[in-house]
């Protein structure tokens, strides 16, 4: 690939990945993926330095700020640190110190890199507000979630304005409270104690944020200079004085060689501590010295933040068992001998399919290595050999489904049961039609659809229309009460008029997901029209290949499918696409008066004001107290000023790009 388009791609990449884990708290990657793709990126653009725009990721802080929440602008932009990832990244970040600073050997300030989000606290005595990072220059207001921080002061004993920065973090204890609660509740789980931290200082609700027992250590006193602070471990000890909690495992460490022992002995010590960390942060101690040393754009050159390689730890493999999916896929799933991993404990891993088991050559009774790259999603790494003790036994896939028997078929590297009638596969179904992207019937998590399916209520999707008939008994259930019943129902009832990009999704074709169900739906209009279309006509749509095509044209041409739909005609739901109308409803935009100004690099002019219309707009030209929202690209001029004077909401282009996505 072309430099160009693999920093065009990466640039998305990361974007996608910002947004998921900054706005949404949910990464859909590990933290070392995305580690990995911005290095990449560094690369690229120091080999080419002419691919490099201001707004990279590289040259950006990565989080974004919510339009729920007051928005703080700060004093002093909060800014991120640059990696290392190995003793030379550590070794050159020393060389470069010193080179500047003209010395042989620089006081460093070692302290854990706490695996939180960053935060800061203004006081003019009482504590003023709370705000989040954000985007570096701006801030979300989060104060009364902090207040729920038993060990923030509220008030402390100085007559100057204070800023002090840190890290709010949700301690392993609490992370693995709130998850068990989160599963008790059907409710989808936090990926790591960060996520849940960030995910917990948003909640609208501080009730909600108080009870998931949150804690801050703060590291930087931003005004230190006038006070007198010269080194950075006596703001430190200052902060202490003055009430704040401090990380007491920080150590001042006299030339490299010291800082190098420091991370060597937290890299052991980590996982003994109360909270998560993800590395070690190091500080020129001499405060005196940053001006000198300087910034970029996104960095400070006087620190540097060492980041854990992702942790591996060896378990045993007890057996290999299978899962069959709502598309009839066979899923072979290790058995793991319980082991603690990056923050959990982990018994299950997915091997995928059978060329993954042959390729790694793993054995039932093998130890192997296990690895959740500081996160997400545990992977079985590879057998470990040495350990082997004769008694493992040789994989071979299955050849029938574990739950019908029916034989399965072989596709790729993938196996499936394709008999329609499959109870696993049923299940999966209606669990997949019920959910948030699909038909997005609250209350009817996995676990009430496991428990209707196993009472016989459902069978297939259609039964889901036919609930009501079961009131009865279903009150007669443990946990169900007349209100959570009639909530469910009306839940359903009102699922029938979704838009049919939802039901195409629900409906679970091979190939179509949730993206591909709303281009068919825009296109199509009524489901009718799609399962009337040939395979060549599918494969005129761009984004559909002969693959995609041939699966949605069987689809509509199998019995038992036909049966389902005509089912759900009968049950008199929505067939047809609503996207526009809908679109428009849900949109941030929407029955708001918007102005553009300045100039966007993506778009011109006349499109972003179709897109805001198409949307439920009112686009103007001119900034008036009437004006909702203000679309500033650059040298955005008299507009910005007046939207600023009269206090009007005014977002950048990427905002904008993000909310109209
Ligand atoms: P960072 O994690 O590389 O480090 C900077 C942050 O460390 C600071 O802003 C501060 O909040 C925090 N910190 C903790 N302890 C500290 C201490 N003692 N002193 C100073 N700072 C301390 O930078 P970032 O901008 O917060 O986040 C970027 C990282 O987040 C990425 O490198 C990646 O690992 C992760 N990320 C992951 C995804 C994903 O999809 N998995 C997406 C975006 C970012």
């Amino acid at each position: 690939m072309i430099p160009s388009e693999r920093v065009k791609e990466i640039t998305k990449l990361l974007e996608q990945y910002n947004y998921e884990y900054y706005v949404l708290d949910n990464p859909s990657v590990s933290d070392a993926e995305y580690d990995r793709l911005m290095q990449e990126l560094i690369m690229l653009e120091e080999q080419y330095p002419e691919l490099r725009s201001p707004l990279s990721p590289t040259q950006r802080v990565g989080g974004k700020v919510m339009d729920e929440f007051p928005k703080i602008v700060h004093k002093r932009t909060m800014l991120s640190l640059a990696n290392a990832f190995n003793e030379d990244d550590l070794r050159d970040f020393d060389r470069k110190v010193r080179e500047v600073l003209k010395v042989d050997s620089v006081n460093y300030m070692c302290e854990l890199k706490i695996d939180g989000l960053g935060m800061s606290l203004a006081y003019n005595k009482d504590l003023i507000y709370a705000a989040t990072r954000g985007d570096g220059s701006e801030g979300e207001d989060v104060t009364s979630n902090i207040l729920t921080i038993k060990s923030v002061p509220t008030h402390i004993d100085l007559d100057f304005d204070f800023e002090i920065r840190g890290e709010v973090f949700m301690p392993k204890k609490s992370f693995i409270k709130l998850n068990k609660e989160k599963e008790e509740n059907g409710e989808p789980l936090f990926a790591n104690a960060r996520n849940a931290a960030a995910g917990s200082v948003r909640q609208l609700n501080s009730a909600v944020a108080a009870s998931r027992g949150l804690d801050a250590f703060w590291y930087y006193v931003v005004n230190a200079k006038d006070l007198g602070l010269r080194y950075h471990s006596e703001a430190l000890n200052f902060a202490d004085k003055l009430g704040f909690k401090t990380n007491k495992e920080r150590k001042l460490c006299i030339g490299v060689e010291e800082v190098l022992e420091y991370v060597k002995e937290y890299t052991s010590k980590r996982y003994d501590l109360a909270y998560d960390i993800d590395g070690i942060v190091i500080k020129v101690d001499d405060m005196s010295l940053y001006d000198k040393l300087g910034y970029t754009a996104k960095t400070p050159r006087w620190a540097i933040a060492y980041k854990f390689p992702p942790e591996e730890v060896i378990t045993k493999l007890i057996d290999i068992i299978y899962t069959v999916g709502r598309t009839g896929k066979i899923t072979p799933n290790a058995v793991l001998e319980p082991v603690r991993v990056a923050g959990s404990i982990v018994q299950r891993a997915t091997l995928h399919n059978e060329d993954f088991i042959t390729e790694k050559g793993l054995m039932a009774g093998d130890y192997v290595v296990l690895r959740k790259a500081g996160d997400i999603i545990p992977e079985v790494v590879r057998p470990v050999y040495e350990r082997r003790s004769g008694n493992e036994i040789p994989f071979e896939m299955i050849t029938n489904c574990p739950e019908c028997g029916m034989p399965l078929v072989k596709k790729d590297a993938m196996h499936f049961c394709v008999n329609p009638m499959c109870p696993a596969r049923q299940i999966e179904g209606i669990i997949h039609f019920s959910s948030r992207d699909a038909m997005d019937i609250e209350g009817m998590g996995e676990k009430v659809c496991e428990q209707f399916f196993n009472q016989g209520f459902f069978k297939n999707i259609v039964d889901i229309y036919n609930l009501f008939e079961h009131r009865d008994e279903i009150i007669a259930l443990d946990g169900w009460k007349d209100k959570s019943i009639d909530n469910l129902l009306n839940a359903i009832e009102k699922s029938k008029s979704n838009s049919l990009e939802r039901l195409l999704f629900g409906l679970g074709i091979r190939e179509v997901g949730a993206k591909m169900a709303k281009t068919l739906s825009k296109i199509y209009v009524e489901l009718d029209a799609l399962m009337n279309a040939s395979e060549e006509e599918l494969i005129e749509i761009d984004d559909v290949g002969p693959v995609v095509a041939k699966s949605i044209y069987e689809f509509f041409r199998n019995e038992h499918n036909l049966e389902i739909i005509e089912g759900l005609r009968s049950k008199c739901l929505n067939f047809k696409y609503l996207g526009s109308l809908t679109k428009a409803a849900n949109s941030y935009f929407s029955g708001k008066t918007c102005v553009l100004t300045g100039t966007l690099s993506s778009m011109g002019r006349k499109e972003a004001s179709e897109i805001l219309e198409s949307l439920g707009a009112k686009v103007t030209g001119s900034v008036s107290k009437s004006t909702d929202v203000v679309i500033a690209g650059v040298e955005a001029g008299s507009k910005l000023d007046k939207a600023n004077a009269l206090g009007i909401t005014v977002i950048n282009e990427i905002e904008f790009l993000e909310l109209i996505k």
